[in-house]
């Protein structure tokens, strides 16, 4: 970080700030200027506590140059991260191969969920999603079939060779979800629950973790580094959309993340449209979008009968919407260095 200290600060002022920084263990190069005096911090500063330099009199401001995060930052890892997902059809994330990962958002009943299942793989799929745990806004609302849900999500799987991707909601669930799921979906409500963080990074499963929808991106990479620094380097990222003042979406869809995640990262990020939007007409077009934009992975919600969904049928997608989508993007994918 650099201390750049207010015009006519004193020289006591600068001592002062250069004992602070030798006391965190740092070492210090002070730049007089005909301007202004700064303080260049030298070191691995990313875990210290800034606040304090920030309040010292004569203090303009800090500004950081390391981003907060380690292991999740290319800094650390030039090449990016390639993530197999599982299941019997070699779904990547962060390959050439985008991987696309569609499904009901929940597993309602047996014969919708292995229906949406074949007609995704048919359509060029490689990955399944469904909720059997939802975390719902309102109590009264349908909260998924649980334990049963991931049995007829297994069976999908088993049928299809679909790789599995599913949330889990809280720590007493890792067991269960993992014995059934190949992938964690961890959502946006539970971003910044680092106790959970943690329970899933002591697992060996891939995490599919979406991004807060009032998180920064550096309170994302935070997330994914929980995680990581847990144990577990399998981190998926996905941007999932973000509240805004716009009406005319549910959410607004930050494409703009991909290609910061992908200077500041070396994780792959997949884009999910569904709940980036709110709107089924307008996922088709973000797909192709997100893929344009650098994406490596696709989550989409598709149902059988959108009309008569449980949860979030205005935001899905028909089987026969992302058959068509899929031969559409094609061009998209090819155009950007890229394969469906
Ligand atoms: C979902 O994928 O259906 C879901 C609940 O996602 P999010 O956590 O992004 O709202
Ligand atoms: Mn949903």
């Amino acid at each position: 970080m650099i201390v750049v200290m207010q015009q006519g600060c004193t020289q006591q002022q600068v001592d002062h700030v250069v004992r602070l920084v030798r006391e965190m263990s740092l070492a210090d190069h002070v730049i007089v200027g005909t301007e202004r005096t700064v303080v260049a911090v030298i070191g691995d500063d990313r875990f210290k506590d800034r606040s304090m330099l920030e309040s010292c009199a004569g203090v303009d401001r800090v500004v950081p140059i390391l981003a907060p995060y380690k292991i999740a930052s290319r800094q650390a890892k030039a090449e990016s991260t390639a993530i197999g997902l599982g299941g019997s059809l070699g779904c990547v994330a962060g390959g050439k191969k985008i991987a696309v990962i569609a499904g009901p958002c929940s597993v309602e009943d047996r014969g919708m969920l292995l229906d949406v299942a074949h007609a995704v793989k048919e359509a060029g799929a490689t990955a399944l999603r469904g909720g059997a745990f939802k975390p719902r806004t309102s109590p009264y609302q349908f909260q998924g079939l649980g334990e049963r849900g991931l049995e007829i999500l297994a069976e999908a799987r088993e049928q299809t060779g679909l790789a599995l991707v599913t949330e889990i909601m809280s720590i007493d669930q890792v067991d269960v979800v993992c014995r059934y799921a190949d992938v964690l979906q961890i959502g946006t409500r539970n971003m910044h629950n680092f106790n959970l963080l943690c329970a899933v990074g002591k697992t060996d499963k891939p995490i599919l973790l979406k991004r807060g929808w009032s998180a920064t991106l550096d309170e994302f990479l935070l997330a994914a580094e929980y995680i990581i620094n847990a144990g577990n380097g399998k981190v998926i990222l996905c941007e999932r959309g973000i509240r805004t003042h716009e009406q005319y979406v549910r959410n607004t869809l930050a494409l703009a993340i991909v290609p910061a995640v992908k200077r500041e990262s070396h994780l792959p990020i997949v884009v999910d449209p569904s709940q980036g939007t709110g709107r089924a007409y307008m996922v088709p077009a973000m797909c192709k979008a997100a893929v344009a934009a650098g994406a490596d992975g696709l989550l989409i919600e598709v149902h059988r009968d959108p009309e008569h969904a449980m949860t979030d049928g205005g935001q899905s997608i028909t089987c026969e919407t992302f058959a068509q989508l899929m031969q559409e993007i094609k061009a998209v994918a090819a155009a950007v260095g890229r394969e469906i």
